[in-house]
């Protein structure tokens, strides 16, 4: 039938060309789609909207066949809703994920990608709750119609949303349930303890706690630990312990179909892997020692 492929990386957002120069990055590697970072992924500091050639980059992205609306932003991972001990964190949590669905909703891009957060020492129901809270808080006063996909986790730390029940929870607890949905990584559920060799048995479980009508988005890593290990450490594919034919069954799978993939793997010398990566994924066939000739 050859359904088309919504296929990428994340990539930079950078001055001069910012979002132009982020379609370009995408394109040169071959994607159909792509994920990106308003602004550094560590801290919510912001450029203005107007300063980031969004037309500029709307317009290439349309010439080289790409569709807005299957672009994924990715939230700042400062933010920690589930986070009510320290002080000032759930107010600039809520702040921050507003004005990161209206910068989203900028781009033309409907999905943003949130780590759920971490209970720090509360418990995972009392993190549960907050993040609920706070959601509802987000999703009264935004004004968009962005979805939130709420990422599974590997389990580092304190982190919610390790399990699928979590994720589960925090959508139950929410008031405003059309605007949630999840976002699957590989290595993350690796790590987590789920066996992700087992493809149909993921996503089955997944249709049975959530509902596959809520996963928008699926991010490809390969992991550098085994499985349950909660680390969070992402390796080139092919090059961990998930392995190439596992994650292309993810790619390919037609349950998957018109879900954006999404690579976030590491940088090999300073170089990205992400043509190489991206190649394979659509020959379906992987190339051995593909790190060699990058
Ligand atoms: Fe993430
Ligand atoms: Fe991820
Ligand atoms: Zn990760």
């Amino acid at each position: 039938m050859g359904s088309k492929l919504y296929i990428g990386s994340h990539v930079s957002l950078n001055a001069p060309e910012f979002f132009l120069g982020s379609v370009k990055e995408a394109i040169s590697y071959g994607s159909t789609t792509f994920m990106f970072y308003t602004g550094a992924p560590q801290n919510t500091f912001r450029k203005p909207l107007n300063e980031l050639r969004i037309e500029e980059g709307k317009k290439l992205l349309k010439e080289a066949g790409m569709e807005e609306d299957k672009l994924i932003v990715h939230a700042p991972y400062i933010i920690n809703a589930a986070n009510k001990v320290k002080e000032g964190q759930f107010d600039l949590s809520v702040n921050t994920i507003i004005s990161e669905l209206r910068r989203t909703a900028a781009f033309g891009a409907k999905t943003l990608v949130l780590h759920p957060g971490a209970h720090v020492g509360q418990g995972v129901e009392v993190g549960i709750e907050n993040i609920a809270e706070a959601l509802d808080i987000v999703f009264s006063q935004d004004g968009t119609d962005v979805k939130v996909a709420l990422e599974t986790m590997a389990g580092k730390g304190s982190e919610v949303g390790i399990r699928f029940e979590e994720i589960r929870q925090i959508i139950d607890l929410c008031s405003y349930k059309d605007r949630l949905g999840v976002c699957l990584d590989t290595c993350h559920i690796n790590d987590a303890g789920y066996n992700v060799d087992d493809v149909d048995g993921i996503l089955d479980e997944f249709d049975r706690v959530i509902g596959l009508d809520r996963l928008l988005v699926v991010h490809i890593n390969d992991s550098k630990n085994p499985i349950g290990a909660h680390k969070d450490r992402h390796e080139n594919i092919g090059y961990g312990y998930i392995g190439f034919d596992t994650l292309n069954k993810y790619i390919h799978h037609p349950k998957l179909d018109g879900i954006p993939k999404i690579l976030e793997t590491p940088y090999v010398n300073e170089k990205p892997p992400y043509k190489q990566e991206i190649q394979m994924f659509k020959d379906g066939k992987y190339v051995k020692d593909w790190r060699e000739n990058l």
